[in-house]
């Protein structure tokens, strides 16, 4: 997988992308992460990428020359690449946007800075994310947060025995918490049965704390998770019954919505 990332602050990316997973998924030649200075590709004495806006108002827009040069430059390199554009306007970025992106071959990554950008550069676009609803001073926060969530799921990236199918959201539970050593911190004990050795104790336990903690903090994710014969059984051995719950939840569902269109 390729990404090139159009940025005036390229410096900015540096350090996040050599570190950890990230270094060694580019060190292993499964992601080239490129970034490119927007600046290189503007026109002038100046070189400038950014003037005042037409009909006057605050503050400065990035000009379309420079991106569609620097774009011209990435896509030409390899063509088909998935064009996205940061934005605070675009689709909201959850784990299935990541998922979906990181079965993408090349992924160009575009970051706003200023008021953003010249709306001509829309046709180029494929797509337009916002990682939340907040405004960054730039886009290259948000381009780290994309790159670094596809990066984990690409074959290969986590070490073997970390995987990202018992993450939490990737398949809508959240995970059950976790204990490493010591046994007993500051009078806490981890709890007996992860120190058992039981296999299937521990295999039930963890069910039962991500359907647990999901039911308390996301109770809305229960909803779209499909659950297996065995978890099923699992959890009705433990007097939890999936459909009750899921009954619930879209009762809870059902008054939130009557409570927002108050
Ligand atoms: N004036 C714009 C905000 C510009 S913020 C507006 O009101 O919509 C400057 C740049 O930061 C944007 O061009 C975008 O690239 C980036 N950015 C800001 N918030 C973001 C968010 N929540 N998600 C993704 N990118 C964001």
């Amino acid at each position: 997988m390729r990404f090139d990332i159009l940025t005036i602050f390229p410096d900015l990316l540096q350090s996040p992308l050599q570190e950890g997973i990230i270094r060694r998924a580019q060190a292993g030649n499964l992601v080239q992460i490129l970034a490119h200075n927007i600046r290189d590709y503007a026109q002038g004495k100046h070189s400038m990428t950014d003037d005042r806006p037409f009909g006057g108002g605050e503050g400065m827009v990035m000009k379309p020359e420079p991106i569609a040069a620097a774009l011209d430059h990435v896509s030409g390199q390899k063509a088909g690449g998935h064009v996205v554009m940061l934005s605070p306007q675009g689709r909201q970025y959850n784990q299935k946007v990541a998922v979906e992106l990181a079965q993408k071959k090349h992924i160009v990554l575009i970051c706003g800075r200023y008021e953003g950008i010249d709306a001509r550069i829309d046709r180029y676009i494929d797509d337009e994310i916002s990682i939340g609803d907040y405004v960054l001073t730039g886009g290259e926060l948000a381009a780290l947060v994309l790159v670094d969530s596809i990066v984990r799921l690409l074959p290969g990236a986590l070490g073997c025995s970390d995987s990202a199918d018992a993450d939490t959201f990737s398949r809508g539970l959240l995970k059950h918490s976790q204990y490493t050593r010591p046994r007993e911190f500051a009078g806490d004990m981890v709890p007996e049965t992860l120190m058992s050795g039981d296999h299937q104790a521990i295999y039930e336990w963890r069910l039962l704390e991500a359907v647990k903690r999901t039911m308390a903090r996301r109770p809305e994710l229960l909803q779209s998770v499909q659950f297996s014969t065995i978890e099923r059984k699992v959890l009705a051995k433990h007097g939890y019954n999936i459909e009750d719950f899921c009954e619930s939840t879209k009762e809870l569902k059902k008054l939130k919505e009557l409570d927002d269109a108050k």
